[in-house]
């Protein structure tokens, strides 16, 4: 695409034609989970009505056709975040996934009074796997604070790194204050110390370039859903070395070289850690999706996405009593608030009764909503779709609700 063309874009997405209560739709709820576009809607139903047969097991034709789609997403994958190799390439069902099987399987190498760092603005998928291991073992989480605008305390997480220190969790974008780490400069440091990092990057995949090889990242996790992609699928990038120390995660199907009762030995990467039947059919609608990222531009996207933020900051600031919580330099298209004393849950409500799908509540970062001193906000996020009309809509949503509320 040459000029970026919006309302062409909108075509691809007949849930945007829906009304709410009356009125049209504006989604606003893309951290969540983005919408989905037909052409990856028509790779969903292609699989099930010509190529749907168990994936790595079949010698008949429709297995192989199955299983090169599924790896030729693995394959897309790959060049999508630069990786070295496909066998760094692990489906799992999601970012929560990914993120639990570098804690369960990585755990394995830690021992008792060993340290792992996270920041305060992680999402409960980066925490309470830690947390889980840490009731197996006693293990420490030292917690990154952040500063007054929502960006990480450099000097701070510089200064939690201990001999004990052993793995480094965190999120790419916060997906409550939109803030993007530094996570180059972060790794950088992590490994000065010998120590490996795992990079949450479910809010940062579909807004940026991501490069696993220039950042260094260790692992690096996402999840399709939020990427214009099915649901049910994620990937874990895994560095190989890492991957082939680490025992299995799960055990079953797929993930075997050979099983007998006296020993079993495991299949190499990247299946070891793909027990059972994989999502095929989701996964090889991913690799639409990516498709459909790189024809539009994921810099183009980016900056259409960086234009909206900008324009929604500036009509939010102009209504009294706004509070917006996450204002780094560097951030992605998403907005938490709160409105002078109004419950996050009353406005969520009431928007959504004007036809805007906006989030309510702590957004799975209870710890950073207990650092902010509040229950909860509410967040509005943008993707490629969404348009300044929409935001116009929203901000007369906004004043007409503050009106109602008194
Ligand atoms: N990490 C972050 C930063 C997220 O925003 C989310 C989804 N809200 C997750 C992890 C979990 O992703 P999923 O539910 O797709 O596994």
């Amino acid at each position: 695409m040459t000029q970026y063309d919006v309302n062409a874009l909108r075509q691809e997405y007949p849930i945007l034609e829906r009304e709410i209560y009356g009125k049209k739709l504006v989604y606003f709820d893309n951290t969540a989970t983005s919408q989905t576009p037909r052409c990856v809607v028509e790779a969903i139903e292609n699989m099930y009505y010509t190529k749907k047969a168990n994936v790595h097991r079949g010698v008949h034709t429709l297995s192989q056709e199955a299983t090169d789609m599924q790896e030729m997403t693995r394959e897309r994958v790959r060049q999508f975040i630069n990786a070295m190799s496909t066998q760094e390439i692990i489906f799992t069902r999601g970012t929560t996934e990914a993120i639990n099987l570098v804690a369960s399987s990585f755990g394995n190498f830690l021992e008792n009074d060993d340290e792992i760092i996270v920041t305060v603005m992680e999402h409960h998928a980066n925490i309470v796997p830690w947390q889980l291991l840490a009731q197996r073992k006693r293990i420490h989480l030292r917690v990154v604070p952040i500063d007054a605008n929502g960006n990480l305390n450099i000097d701070a997480y510089c200064r939690l790194f201990s001999e004990r220190t052993r793995f480094v969790s965190i999120c790419h974008v916060s997906n409550v204050l939109g803030t993007v780490n530094p996570i180059k400069e972060l790794i950088a440091e992590a490994h000065k110390h010998q120590v490996p990092v795992l990079i949450d990057g479910a809010q940062a995949i579909s807004h940026m370039r991501v490069d696993v090889q220039d950042i260094d990242a260790d692992f690096y996790a996402f999840s399709a859903h939020k990427m214009y992609g099915p649901t049910g699928v994620g990937v874990l990038y895994g560095k190989k070395h890492w991957l082939e120390m680490m025992p299995p995660y799960q055990g079953g199907g797929e993930m075997i070289g050979h099983v007998g009762f006296d020993k079993t030995t495991f299949a190499e990467l990247p299946f070891k850690f793909e027990a059972g039947t994989p999502d095929f059919v989701g996964i090889a609608a991913l690799r639409e999706a990516i498709d459909y990222i790189e024809r539009i531009g994921i810099e183009q996207i980016a900056a259409h996405e960086h234009e909206l933020l900008e324009y929604a900051t500036s009509q939010m600031m102009e209504i009294p009593g706004m509070r917006i919580f996450g204002t780094a330099k560097n951030k992605c298209a998403l907005i938490s608030f709160l409105i002078g004393n109004e419950h996050h849950y009353d406005i969520g409500m009431l928007l959504d009764k004007l036809g805007i799908a906006v989030r309510t509540g702590h957004h799975c970062a209870q710890p950073l909503m207990t650092s902010l001193g509040i229950e909860g906000t509410v967040r509005a996020s943008f993707a490629l779709y969404n348009t300044r009309e929409e935001i116009d809509t929203f901000i007369a949503a906004l004043r007409r609700i503050l009106t109602i509320l008194g």
